[in-house]
């Protein structure tokens, strides 16, 4: 597995690279959830690349990219036990220059709840995605769904300009209580992961509750709300895939998400119906 640390380095590995490539970015403290996306791009391409930067960019100023969990070696180890061909692992130096034109997500679809309650991060992360892609070049990439607005504006990002990048959305990937993986989740202590179950708890009664034929947003929402009494939830949103507020859901066109504080973390989890 070749480890590319500068940007000449990558393109470097990429002019030799004749085949058809699958990209997983990530910001890394790899688990399992990052694992399902690497996996599917190895057994789905005949050469892997996966990046891992902590993307400043996205991260507002009081927010905790100082803090973000880096753990680089086993990151690496988890990529070549997974057959990966190729780690970027670059400075923020070799991504960012001091003055550089900067993307600007869709104002409204950008702009709403994590858009809405993170401002600025959807910019930050298309600014590094694209750059990502533009030196990848890769035929495949893969996005998770728990990210579910995050795979949203890139796909729509991959449209509008035109990108010849196939987006690939991956399952989300829970712990055997539900709790949805991320890397954020070494934040919560035992008492903090029992209350963020209400999360999954939430989402998974919803699913229910429309399987049983309640289809209306706002019945739904409170129910869900009653859940997580224990938690700051910030949003519970329902919407279409294309994130237009829904109020009567229309199952196969659906995704309910949920936004919370447990403690100081901020976790974010959906479902789509
Ligand atoms: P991150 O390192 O948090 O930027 O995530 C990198 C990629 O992994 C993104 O496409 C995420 O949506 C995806 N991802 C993170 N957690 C999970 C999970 N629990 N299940 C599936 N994909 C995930």
């Amino acid at each position: 597995m070749k480890i590319l640390r500068t940007v000449k380095e990558l393109k470097s590995f990429r002019n030799k690279q004749t085949c058809e490539l699958g990209f997983v970015p990530t910001m890394g403290a790899l688990h399992q959830g990052h694992i399902s996306l690497i996996k599917q791009s190895v057994e789905e391409n005949p050469c892997t690349l996966v990046s891992i930067f902590v993307n400043p960019a996205q991260f507002s100023e009081n927010e905790d990219f100082s803090t973000y969990p880096r753990k680089i070696e086993a990151d690496l180890k988890i990529c070549e036990l997974a057959n990966v061909d190729a780690v970027f692992l670059p400075k923020i130096e070799e991504i960012y220059s001091k003055a550089e034109p900067s993307l600007l997500a869709p104002s409204i679809k950008g702009y709403i709840l994590e858009g809405y309650n993170r401002p600025g991060h959807f910019d930050g992360v298309l600014q590094v995605v694209l750059k990502l892609f533009n030196l990848v070049k890769p035929k495949y990439a893969y996005f998770g769904k728990k990210d579910a607005q995050q795979l949203f504006l890139i796909q729509n990002m991959v449209e509008t300009f035109f990108l010849d990048i196939k987006i690939v959305p991956c399952e989300i990937i829970r712990d055997e209580r539900g709790l949805a993986l991320s890397s954020r989740n070494i934040y919560l202590s035992e008492v903090e992961k029992e209350k963020a179950l209400s999360i999954s708890k939430s989402l998974k009664i919803a699913s229910r509750e429309v399987m049983q034929g309640n289809l209306n947003a706002d019945a739904i929402k409170e129910k869900m709300q009653a859940i997580m009494s224990e938690i700051q939830v910030e949003y519970i949103a329902i919407t279409d895939r294309d994130f237009e507020k829904t109020e009567k859901i229309v199952i196969k066109n659906t995704i309910i998400l949920v936004a919370a504080k447990v403690g100081q973390t901020r976790l974010i989890d959906n479902i789509w119906i």
